[in-house]
């Protein structure tokens, strides 16, 4: 959660001088543990541990409060599976109530009761809580929440709810204050489907952009995520032309089969998709594409999973975030005939990053031509890889849209 990892509530009132923040993978499915010690100096990140790793340090400190929030935990009957199998973790919260992080901290100071808290309300309250930032030279802002596009495999849309954006004029705001701090060399405007922004306000994204790139200061501004029925002709002539936009695009395309697309519920085909590369290939050259694949979604053939393939050796992007398909309960895709198996999701994941054929391997040397070098992969902690290259600025953290 972004939230969480990059951006904490100001937590200075109630005097916790450390937040340790770690992605779990024993329940990396139902949220981010937060565990919160006051013995610490300074703040501990931990990128990826394993749920009884927290329960041995939790019963070496009892004092430590662990605390659990994401999107899985949103969901009532996953908070309530955590509060029953997990009795050492202290708060269990959904992303509903991610303003209320530090009332829940006081509570449980209180009471020191193991305790759930959960509300279907979808707002935009926390919005406008004051931060304390995490994220080093890059400040995310979100700019709306939620998701009316109920792609069949993802869980946004029931636990975010629909899309709502945030007024232009408080996140203006949020800009200028990060503009006149030297430490953020990038703006990155955040939302589930950053394309619909202003729908209900009677405004549009493209607005929003040059809203923001008139802001003084010496910052560079992106976005992420987009999704491709969305992405507008505006928004590539914007970043085109405008010297305060990052030429990067992250255009998550998820499959390169129409089949696999249209049980997605992605609303675009491969050879749309195509043709906004080639427009954003002929207006921003050496724009930096990053993309988002889904491997072993439920009936991908061998034939589908070719398409993706051949996507990726056409477009030849710069950086790959490849996923395996995992199920969510309550979408659509994880009650659909045709599942996958293990090992065949993990061989076609390998086959994309790695290349156990050698025409994939065209699609590491394609990146190598452009004139990258350390040209690396890795685990991303979530079932998902990585393949970029090395040093250049990109989002660290793919949503999956
Ligand atoms: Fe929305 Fe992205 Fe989820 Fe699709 S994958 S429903 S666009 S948040």
């Amino acid at each position: 959660c972004y939230n969480i990892c990059e951006k904490r509530y100001n937590m200075d009132e109630i005097k916790i001088n450390d937040i340790i923040e770690v992605t779990v993978t024993g329940i990396q499915k139902y949220g981010a543990f937060v565990l919160i010690n006051d013995k610490y100096d300074g703040l501990i990140h931990i990128s990826e541990i394993s749920s009884g790793y927290v329960k041995n340090i939790k019963a070496k400190n009892p004092n430590l409060i662990v605390a659990v929030c994401g999107c899985m935990s949103q969901q009532k009957e996953n908070a309530e599976y955590l509060y029953k199998t997990y009795p050492y973790v202290d708060i269990i919260f959904g992303t509903n109530n991610l303003h209320m992080f530090k009332d829940f901290i006081k509570k449980h100071e209180e009471e020191r009761k193991h305790n759930i808290y959960h509300s279907e309300e979808f707002g935009l309250e926390g919005e406008n809580v004051a931060m304390h930032r995490t994220s080093g030279s890059n400040a995310w802002v979100n700019i709306m929440q939620g998701c009316n596009n109920f792609c069949s495999y993802c869980i946004v849309p029931y636990v975010r709810g629909r899309e709502r954006s945030r007024k232009m004029e408080d996140i203006l705001r949020e800009v200028r204050e990060i503009s006149v701090n030297p430490q953020y060399e990038t703006i990155t405007l955040l939302g589930q489907n950053v394309n619909s922004y202003g729908k209900e306000l009677g405004t549009t994204f493209v607005s929003l952009l040059k809203a923001v790139c008139e802001v003084e200061g010496n910052f560079k501004v992106t976005f992420m995520t987009s999704h491709p029925k969305d992405l507008s002709s505006e928004v590539i002539d914007f970043i085109a032309t405008s010297d305060k936009m990052l030429k990067q695009i992250h255009l998550p395309v998820q499959s390169g089969s129409n089949k696999i697309l249209k049980l997605m519920n992605r609303n675009y085909t491969v050879e749309k998709y195509l043709g906004i590369i080639d427009e954003i290939k002929a207006k921003i050259p050496n724009c930096f594409l990053s993309t988002d694949i889904i491997v072993g979604f439920p009936e991908e053939t061998e034939e589908d999973f070719e398409g993706t393939c051949e996507l990726l050796k056409k477009v030849k992007y710069d950086k790959v975030f490849a996923f395996m398909y995992s199920k969510r309960n309550g979408t659509p895709a994880a009650i659909m005939e045709g599942q996958i198996p293990e090992e065949v999701k993990n061989k076609r994941v390998n086959i994309i990053l790695i290349g156990e054929e050698q025409d994939v391997l065209y699609i590491l040397e394609g990146l190598s031509k452009k004139g990258f070098k350390n040209l690396y992969y890795f685990e991303n902690g979530y079932n998902g890889y990585v393949q970029a290259k090395g040093s250049e600025f990109v989002p660290e953290l793919g949503c999956g849209c």
